[in-house]
Order: structure tokens, then sequence, then C-alpha cells
């Protein structure tokens, strides 16, 4: 038995539209693929597809008036498990949330429920998203369905590995420094990080407040523009979020002419691997496309500038895990010990980590020196971004400076784990929509990422490029 290959949404909902297809048919194949695959690779922490069969039936029996089908009716979608669902355990990959179960529902659930979609089921990633492969779950690492020895990228390598073996049509994830775009290369995805504001946060289990952002991981652009479309748009229960909905996309799929497409000296001038650089920038020569160099010195300190804000908040936002509020409780005699004991048994130690440098980071004596420096650092990086928006209209990279790595390589070595970053933290830090595609040549036989930036809340233009790219 193989892998039963899924529809796209786009090709899906044209079939269930007109009679060709059946939701319920669809939930079958993923029973017989998640049968196949999902003991080794473990994308999913809990699975729904009992639910998602009935839901599927009671849509195949709906009959819509011409041309009013929902978006999304009838289409399977996972959802990455620092995302509540109502009902539903939500774990984060912590033990800490041991016992948790979602009173509500988050923002980006209840308008793909408004839409027809079908839950299958809540994705693996790294504790509380703090990762870059999936190994830090407490559930066990993610395996990469194209080699079950490597790293499916992460954190959101659950939703990666899902929609790659066939386990749902479609996923979303979230994305503070790249987890969305990351597994998505590293699994010859499509992952898109919307502007910052475009999506409400509101139920997403906040890691780095001012960074995280749910996006899609699906197999096209297409898909992964009909699935923003559904979740984004103003919340009045996140003030963050941006107040116009988002605009009317034309997706054509043709190049415009006199299309400006940057990259930024720095990234390509100390890439180590040649064949990356290769694989991401033939295809726009191929095409006729010039590349513009753009210097922006500012970028070679994102790793540092990133890691110091978010350590920062995941200090601030991880403190309501106190072993009282949510999930698991060590009881001690007294107040301190139990939150103590509770802390110390529920974190892994990724998360330990990050929290100890975030509070030393905050604290009294050293604030100037990282905090307060870092977020100097990243409106200068803004500013930087808006200069080169002012020359071109996207700016391409790779998504990651490798292709995906064994499991067990990287792990214990957090700074080595930090630097392969180094593509996509600087775009989340100044809140710009990217979108990583899969390159048409491999490395390694392995999927590159190529990664496009555009200027802020250009989503629509920038998705409209990058399925243009996508067909070159
Ligand atoms: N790898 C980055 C980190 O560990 C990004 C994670 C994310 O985007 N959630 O913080």
């Amino acid at each position: 038995m193989s892998m039963k290959e899924l529809p796209t949404i786009a090709q899906l909902w044209f079939d269930l539209d007109t009679g060709a297809a059946k939701a319920a048919d669809v939930i079958a194949l993923i029973r017989e693929n998640v049968a196949l695959y999902e003991k080794d690779i473990n994308a999913y922490i809990n699975l729904y597809l009992d639910e998602a069969e009935e839901l599927a039936r009671s849509q195949d029996s709906t009959r819509y008036p011409a041309g009013k089908t929902p978006d999304l009716a009838g289409i399977p979608i996972a959802i990455k498990d620092n995302i509540c669902v109502k009902g539903k355990p939500c774990t984060c990959a912590s033990n800490i949330l041991k016992g948790f179960v979602a009173p509500y529902d988050a923002t980006v659930i209840e308008r793909l429920n408004a839409r027809g979609a079908i839950l299958v089921g809540k994705t693996n990633l790294d504790e509380f998203a703090m990762g870059a492969s999936t190994e830090t779950s407490a559930f066990g690492p993610v395996r990469n369905p194209l080699d079950p020895e490597r790293v499916p990228g992460g954190s959101s390598g659950g939703s990666a590995a899902a929609v790659r073996y066939g386990g749902a049509v479609a996923a979303l994830g979230s994305d503070t420094g790249g987890s969305v775009r990351q597994p998505a290369a590293f699994s010859g995805l499509v992952g898109f990080r919307p502007s910052y504001g475009r999506v409400s946060r509101w139920g997403l289990v906040a890691f780095a407040s001012s960074l995280d952002q749910i996006g899609p991981i699906t197999r096209t652009v297409e898909d992964a523009a009909l699935i923003y479309s559904v979740i984004a748009g103003p919340d009045p229960r996140d003030s963050t979020t941006y107040p116009q909905e988002p605009e009317e996309m034309d997706l054509t799929g043709e190049l415009k002419r006199g299309v400006k497409v940057g990259i930024i000296k720095e990234f390509f001038a100390e890439l180590a691997d040649e064949r990356i650089s290769e694989a991401v920038q033939t295809p726009f020569k191929e095409a006729g496309i010039d590349l513009i160099e753009v210097s922006m010195p500012e970028v070679r300190y994102s790793i540092s500038g990133y890691y110091l804000l978010a350590f920062s908040e995941v200090s601030s936002n991880l403190a309501r895990y106190d072993g009282i509020r949510y999930g698991l409780r060590v009881s001690k005699l007294g107040l301190r010990e139990t939150y103590s004991a509770s802390r110390a048994q529920g974190f892994g130690e990724e998360i330990k980590r990050r929290i100890l440098m975030g509070t030393f980071g905050l604290s009294a004596g050293y604030i100037d020196a990282y905090y307060n420096t870092a977020l100097r650092y990243r409106a200068a990086l803004a500013k930087a971004y808006e200069k080169a928006f002012s020359q071109v209209d996207f700016l391409l990279s790779p998504t990651a400076p490798t292709v995906a790595y064994k499991l067990g390589e990287k792990i214990h070595d957090p700074l080595e784990m930090y630097l392969g970053d180094i593509y996509t933290a600087s775009n989340a830090l100044a809140a710009l929509p990217c979108i990583s595609i899969p390159a048409p040549r491999k490395v390694d036989g392995l999927p590159v990422g190529i990664q496009l930036t555009a200027s802020r809340y250009q989503d629509a233009k920038l998705l409209e490029f990058a399925h243009a790219v996508e067909r070159i």
C-alpha cells in the first residue's frame, strides 16, 4: 500500500461543488494515510477522524444554492496544537498543560468553521512552538515523511508532516520567527506568514506576542491564499489586528512586467551552501527577472535581536503556568513550592532555558543592555526594510540555510539551532508578510524553500507574485 495523494483545496472544492467528489471519501483516504504513516511520523497529538467523517457526511448531504458553497466546505484541515479548539485539549506539546481543555474557539477556528472546514486533528509541535525541528515536543519528535531519518522542520513540524503524507489537505501553523515557513521549506510545501496583525491571535497560545502570527501550510500558493482570505481580517478581541479586511487577489499566475526583486547582499554573501543559493536564484534568472542587490547590514544581528526579544516575552507570557491555573499541578506544602515543583516538572529544557534568559534580560540591572537595545535594533531594522522596499517590490532569499537535517543532529546545540533562523527572523521582527515556496531544484534530493518578503500589509500582492513564481 502506498500514500493516497490528496487533492488541493482548490481542486477539492470544485469537485465537491460539482458533486464529482464526496468529502467523506476524502476523510476515508486520510484514514488510510494515517494508518500507514502516523505511527512512524507522529504528526498528530490528537486525531478526530470520526467527528471529521460525521461532519463530512453532513457537508455531503447539504445542498448549497448555486454559487453559494462556502469557501472551505468539506475541506479537511489540521490545526497546530497551540491554537484553541473548544472542548478539545490544547497541549502546546507540553506536560504543563496536561489535562487542559480549551474552553473556547480561537478566532481562526471560528472563521474556518463558519466556512465549512473540517477539523482533522491537532498537530504536534515544538513545546510552546519554541524550536525549529519539532524535536522538543513532550509527545516525541515528528519525522519528515520525505525521509524519516530527518526532521520536518519546526516548530509547526506536525502540520507540515500531516500535509506532506496526506493526513490533511492543508494545515494551520504559527510563525514567530519562521515556524510556518521553515517546516514548509523542509517538506516541499508552501508556508505563508501574513503581516503581523493580519490574522487574529485570539486563541493562539502566546509565545512572543509581538511576533506570533498564524499562517497556512499548503501544497500550493492558491490554497494558502484561500485559507488566508478566510482567517484574516480585523478582530475586536485582538487589538493588534489591522482594521481592514484582506484585499481581493488576482491569482492569474501572470508575472507582471517590470517587477523588481531584490536580494539582500549580506544574506547571500554569508551563505555557506552555494547550491541553495543557486536553487533559489535560478528560477528568477531563467524567467528573465533581474535580481537587484541591496545592502542591509542590519540583518546580521537579527538572530540576537530576535532571541533577546522572544526570550523576554517568553519569560512574561509563560509566567501564567504556575500549577494553579492550568493543567499540571505538583502539590507541595507551600504555594511557592507548588509553583516551583509544577514548573520544574511541567516545562522541558528549552522552555526553561528561554524563561531564565528572558528573565535575566528583563531584570533591572540588564534591561537597558539587552531588552531595550533589542527594541531599538528592531526599529532600525524595520526602517532598513522600508528603505529596501523603496527600491524593490519583493525581497528574495532562501527560507533556511540548509535542507532538512537528521534527527538529533542539532538539538544538543541550541546556538546552532538558533542560527538556522537567519532568514526568517528579520522579516518577522519587521512585521512583514513572507512566504516560502518550493524551489524547482532540490539539493541532495531534498526540497529547498524560496522565501519572498513584501512590505507591510502587501499580503495580497505577495501571494499574487508567489503564485506566478510557483508556475515558472
Ligand atoms: N525557531 C524559532 C524559535 O525557536 C522560531 C519558532 C517559531 O516561529 N515559533 O524561536
